[in-house]
C-alpha cells in the first residue's frame, strides 16, 4: 500500500493567476482522502499534478517518500489507477475494454472483475457475452454502463493508489448508487484520492479535506464538517 504525500504544494496555469496556494495532505496507505470544494477551486488540479500532466511552482508531490519530479510518467500510470469523469470506450468487445492494461488476466479474473463491478449480470443477459462489440460500431452502452466497464478495468489493474476524479457527478441517482457501490469495492483498503463535488458522495472517506480557492481551508471526517455548517 501506497502512502501519497502533498508538501505545500503552489500551483499556476499562468504566472500572474496562482491556482494552488501551498496545499498540505496526505492520503496514507490503505485510506481514502476525498478533496470536496466549488467548481474552480483546483481540485482537479491536484489530480493533474499527481499525474504530472504539469509540474508544482514549489513544494513536493512524494509517494512512498519519493518526489514524483524524478518518477517517470509511464511508471506513474502503472502506480495510479484512475475512474475517469468521461469513459470513452475502444471500439471492441467489453472483454476487450476490461483487459486493457492486463493482457495476463485469465477469463476467470475478468469475470470476477466484472461482478465486483456489478456489470457481470448485465453482460450475461447479451447473446455474444464478452464478445459483444461497444463503441461506434457497435452496442451503445449507458453512461452508466460504461463507468462500470471502466471501474471493473481498473479493479483488473488493483493499482497501489486509485484516483477517481467526480466520477459519479453526471449520473442518475439509480446508477450513481450502484456506481458508488461498486467503486466503494474498489476504493477499500486501498489508497485512494477521491476529487467530489458534494459532501454526500464522499460519507466514508477517512478525511475530507475542502479546498477553497487553492487553499485548504477545512478538514475532518463527515460527521465533523456538518457540525461546522
Ligand atoms: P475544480 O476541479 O476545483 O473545479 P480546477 O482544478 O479544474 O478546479 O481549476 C482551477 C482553476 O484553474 C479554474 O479557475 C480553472 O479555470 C483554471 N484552469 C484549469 N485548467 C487550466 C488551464 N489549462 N489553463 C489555465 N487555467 C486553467
Ligand atoms: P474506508 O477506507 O473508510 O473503508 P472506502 O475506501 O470503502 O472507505 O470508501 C470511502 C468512501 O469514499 C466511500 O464510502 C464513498 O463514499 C467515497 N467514494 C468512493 N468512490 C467515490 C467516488 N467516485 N465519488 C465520490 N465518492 C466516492
Amino acid at each position: 500500500q501506497a502512502v501519497v504525500r502533498f508538501e505545500d504544494v503552489h500551483f499556476a496555469y499562468i504566472p500572474e493567476r496562482p491556482i494552488l496556494k501551498g496545499v498540505t495532505f496526505e492520503v496514507p496507505a490503505g485510506h481514502t482522502v476525498a478533496i470536496v470544494g466549488p467548481s474552480g477551486a483546483g481540485k482537479s488540479t491536484i489530480s493533474r499534478l499527481l499525474f504530472r500532466f504539469y509540474e508544482p511552482t514549489s513544494g513536493r508531490i512524494l509517494i512512498d517518500g519519493q518526489n514524483i519530479a524524478d518518477v517517470q510518467q509511464t511508471s506513474l500510470r502503472k502506480v495510479i489507477g484512475m475512474v475517469p469523469q468521461d469513459t470513452v470506450l475502444f471500439n471492441d468487445t467489453i472483454g476487450y475494454n476490461i483487459q486493457y492494461g492486463r493482457w495476463d488476466a485469465t477469463p476467470e479474473e475478468v469475470r470476477e472483475a466484472a461482478r465486483l463491478a456489478q456489470i457481470d449480470r448485465f453482460i450475461g443477459l447479451l447473446p455474444e457475452g464478452y464478445d459483444t462489440p461497444v463503441g461506434e460500431r457497435g452496442l451503445k452502452l449507458s453512461g452508466g454502463e460504461k463507468q462500470r466497464v471502466a471501474i471493473a478495468r481498473t479493479i483488473l489493474k488493483a493499482p497501489p493508489i486509485l484516483v477517481l476524479d467526480e466520477a459519479t457527478s453526471a449520473l442518475d441517482t439509480f446508477t450513481e448508487k450502484e456506481i458508488q457501490d461498486a467503486l466503494d469495492r474498489v476504493s477499500r483498503g486501498r489508497t485512494t484520492l477521491v476529487i467530489a463535488h458534494r459532501l454526500s458522495t464522499v460519507i466514508g472517506a477517512d478525511e475530507i479535506i475542502v479546498l477553497d480557492q487553492g487553499r485548504v481551508v477545512e478538514r475532518g471526517n463527515h460527521a465533523s464538517l456538518l457540525e461546522l455548517g
